[in-house]
């Protein structure tokens, strides 16, 4: 077996999460990663550092989603308990808020396998709220994180990483030898040759980075048109993530006074301790959400790899939108599930 036997086309968290999937089961040393973009990088083209991030609610509620979630939450709980500090992962409380009752699909779903799940009684509830849940959540440091993933790859796992721009999807395998290649380009997935899959869209959000070490709770309220949240960053000497918006189909990397001027004011309703003299804004971002008409899109296809009539296996993982820290890891189990007869005959 070659080391790139198996192609992984992206380093954002979900390329990352199928690498370690791939890693756990024996095949470290037969993958390579290629990317234009690594951890440690930051572009618009480059949605994973810019996430928040946590588990929430924020994920749809059809039966992939629940699924992936469940198995991403699993995945992050065991990660806290043994690698915390390392994988920039830590449990926390957190309280969600719905101004509209959410589906009762999802609430049932993580209501059987949250830490510490508690329904909030009505007469609790602030004002406008229709809905309210308290359970354990996973944050993670997102810009540290992936870091994480990378150097666990390539030092403990021996994968190979190529930092190159394919102009083709065909163009990642690499050689005759390349019998399985992932695609995880998140919205590139949209115009890459090869995919351009046209149910892709970015959903932007612009996010705070604060110095607020006396906040050590997420609190999250999911509104008709708009979501608000305020997220601890593990590992951080004291950050807190400020959000946000979900604008669909927007894809300015440009930040707005009059966004930041929002986030502020809407955390600060929420949770008056932000107000705090101890409450310091560093910086506004902004990030592309990779969404997907009808959700994430992990699948196989057997397709032509060059003229000579030579086939090639693809895997798609994309299209996470707002959930690929928290369900990336559930998503790339079943990407490599995908292809386990295929895996089996490398050997
Ligand atoms: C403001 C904000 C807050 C968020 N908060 C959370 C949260 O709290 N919890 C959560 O779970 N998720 C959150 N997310 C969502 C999460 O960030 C995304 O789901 C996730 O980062 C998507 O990862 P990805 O690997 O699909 O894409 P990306 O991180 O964009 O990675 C794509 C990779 O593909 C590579 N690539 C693309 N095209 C090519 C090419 N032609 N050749 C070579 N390489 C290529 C890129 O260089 C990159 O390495 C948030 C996102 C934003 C913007």
């Amino acid at each position: 077996m070659k080391s790139e036997s198996i192609v992984v086309v992206g380093a954002g968290v979900i390329g990352l999460d199928v690498a370690l999937v791939l890693a756990k089961r024996g095949y470290g040393r037969n993958t390579t990663i290629i990317a234009e973009h690594l951890p440690g990088d930051t572009s618009i083209n480059y949605t994973s550092p810019w996430a928040g991030a946590n588990f929430s609610a924020i994920s749809a509620s059809d039966a992939n989603a629940l699924r992936w979630d469940k198995l991403g939450y699993a995945y992050l709980l065991s990660l806290a308990a043994k690698d915390d500090k390392d994988a920039f992962v830590k449990e926390s409380t957190s309280t969600e808020y719905w101004d509209e009752m959410p589906s009762p699909a999802k609430i049932d779903s993580m209501a059987k396998y949250l830490k510490n799940f508690k329904e909030i009684p009505a007469g609790d509830l602030p004002s406008g709220v229709a809905y309210g849940i308290e359970f354990t959540t996973i944050t993670l440091n997102a810009p540290m994180h992936i870091r994480y993933l990378l150097r666990k790859l390539t030092e403990e796992y021996g994968v190979r990483v190529v930092r190159k721009r394919v102009s083709d999807i065909t163009s990642g395998f690499l050689s005759k030898d390349t019998k399985v290649v992932f695609n995880c380009t998140g919205n590139a997935s949209r115009d890459l040759n090869g995919v351009q899959d046209s149910k892709c869209y970015p959903t932007r959000g612009q996010i705070l980075l604060a110095k607020a070490p006396h906040i050590q709770q997420n609190v999250m309220r999911h509104g008709k048109d708009y979501e608000t949240y305020v997220i601890p960053r593990p590992y951080s000497n004291g950050n807190v993530i400020l959000g946000g918006f979900m604008q669909k189909g927007v894809s300015t990397a440009d930040t707005f006074s009059y966004e930041t001027e929002s986030i502020l004011s809407r955390t600060t309703a929420m949770l008056p301790s932000l107000a705090s003299s101890e409450t310091q804004i560093l910086a506004a971002f902004s990030g592309l959400r990779p969404s997907r008409e009808g959700g994430a899109r992990v699948s196989k296809e057997v397709i032509q790899v060059d003229g000579t009539g030579r086939q090639g296996v693809l895997v798609h993982n994309y299209g996470a939108g707002g959930t690929g820290f928290q369900a990336g890891y559930g998503m790339a189990i079943e990407a490599a599930n995908t292809v386990a007869e295929e895996l089996q005959a490398l050997a």
